[in-house]
């Protein structure tokens, strides 16, 4: 028997134990390690909630959770209850699947301000993270600016926009969609440093804003290269640039706005105490499409400002990290003897859902290939783990005490909604009897 440790149970940990029980078959015995009561990582904190189903891969999960060799080890964090090299100890492998739930720093000054919140936070804030459930957003203002042109600065711009009704079906924590219910925000800016064909949003969730209820996106056709140069991007993109080509010619009036500022790079966020507004440096591009200022700056006002540039992995320590990249150091997802990387925490913060799945699959052939299926292991594995876990007092969330806390969630949902999330660990343990 082969003992396998995968740290973090989100979408590329649970791709990572699919792939090694299809390798292994009853040869390997799984424990998914996460520092949450929870299970799913950025399905459950990440994807928006008002995406259904492009949640709904959960259910995949979680049959790959209840099969008879696979465990989740809840409320167990792995730097604190156990080291990494106790862990490589007690198993043949150690998968790192702990995702980029950090945000990259917006390094401008003033970033420090009131009023400025990287998107980790207000994403997991919407959500309903535990570690985020208190962030209190300012919503009070007239303006807020988005910073990035990525699926995340869409989703942000669109949670901000979206009313109540909007938002039935989705599982948005409470305390987000009453917060939101009385926003006053009415203007969205979105900024990006390069041009309409250097976004990163896809087609489907760029179009999305064209629909929204009393929000309308609003672009400037001069920021556009000539129309016949579209051909020349890939499917993909000719289909988002579309998208935004189109905001164009929508009839106005709503409102509110989600005005796409392109060339706009934010130099300081500036304020008496709290962010009021951006100073942003009018950009263009270089030959090599990178963007340079040019000198020419001017202010959007904002009382929030969301920045939305990416992500990285937090560092564990004896783990060897590479800062620039925010992730990981690793090679094709080989950190060192026994230790493994998968997903952003191994590629950094890029790629959909599924692209985690041949990360897993190329990982478990690696592990495949270092410890043969069938081959004789000797590790203590699970047993080691709880042997340990029980002798520091910690205590450990099973799925089955998971499938409680989502019952209890399920039972509390508004009407509607598919679940009320609990915000706080303690209420999590609370649900289970635990104080
Ligand atoms: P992203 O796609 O890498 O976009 C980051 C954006 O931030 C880029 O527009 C980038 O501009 C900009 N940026 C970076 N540093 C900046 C700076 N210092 N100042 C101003 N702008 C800066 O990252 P993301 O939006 O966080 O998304 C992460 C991943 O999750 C992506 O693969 C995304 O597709 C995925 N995702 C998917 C969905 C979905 O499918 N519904 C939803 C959310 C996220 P440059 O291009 O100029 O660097």
């Amino acid at each position: 028997m082969r003992h396998v440790a995968v740290i973090g149970s989100g979408p590329a940990g649970y791709y990572s134990a699919e792939a090694l029980q299809k390798l292994y078959g009853d040869g390997v015995s799984i424990d998914m390690i996460d520092r949450l009561p929870v299970p799913y990582g950025l399905i459950r904190s990440g994807v928006a909630p008002d995406h259904q189903s492009i949640k709904a891969v959960y259910r995949r999960y979680e049959k790959v959770a209840l099969s008879h060799n696979v465990r989740f080890v809840g409320h167990v964090t792995v730097g604190e209850d156990v080291s990494v090299a106790e862990l490589l100890d007690l198993y043949d492998a150690v998968i790192l699947a702990t995702g980029a739930p950090h945000d990259r720093p917006l390094d401008i000054p003033g970033a420090d301000l009131p009023g400025v919140v990287g998107s980790a936070a207000f994403v997991g804030w919407y959500n309903g993270h535990p570690d985020f459930a208190e962030l209190d957003p300012p919503l009070d203002v007239g303006a807020a600016a988005v910073i990035g042109n990525g699926n995340v600065a869409l989703d942000v711009a669109r949670i901000l926009a979206k009313t109540r009704a909007e938002f039935a079906g989705s599982d948005i924590a409470g305390h987000a969609l009453d917060a939101l219910d009385s926003s006053s925000i009415r203007r969205i800016s979105v900024l990006g440093r390069r041009g309409p064909h250097q976004i990163a949003m896809t087609p489907k969730e760029l179009g999305e804003l064209g629909h929204l209820a009393e929000a309308e996106p609003k672009v400037d056709l001069v920021d556009f290269p000539p129309a016949a140069d579209d051909a020349l991007l890939e499917p993909g993109m000719r289909k988002s640039v579309t998208h935004l080509r189109d905001f164009a010619h929508l009839p106005g009036g709503k409102r509110k706005t989600i005005d796409f500022d392109f060339f706009a790079m934010p130099v300081a966020v500036e304020g008496n105490g709290r962010a009021e507004h951006l100073v942003v440096e009018r950009t263009v591009l270089t030959d090599d499409l990178r963007s340079v200022g040019t000198g020419e700056r001017y202010q959007v006002p904002c009382g929030l400002v969301v920045s939305c540039i990416g992500y990285q992995t937090p560092p564990i320590d004896g783990v060897p990290y590479e800062h620039g990249r925010g992730r990981f150091a690793n090679a094709d997802g080989v950190i060192a003897e026994g230790l493994y990387c998968v997903g952003w925490a191994r590629r950094g913060p890029t790629g959909t859902i599924g692209t985690n799945r041949p990360d897993g699959f190329e990982v478990a052939e690696k592990i495949a290939a270092a410890f043969p299926p069938g081959s004789a292991g000797g590790k203590a594995g699970g047993l080691g783990l709880d042997t340990l876990l029980h002798a520091r007092g910690a205590e450990p969330v099973a799925f089955r005490d998971w499938q409680r806390i989502e019952a209890a969630e399920t039972g509390r949902a508004r009407e509607g909604s598919p679940r009320e999330k609990f915000t706080s660990i303690a209420d999590m343990l609370a649900a289970l009897g635990r104080r």
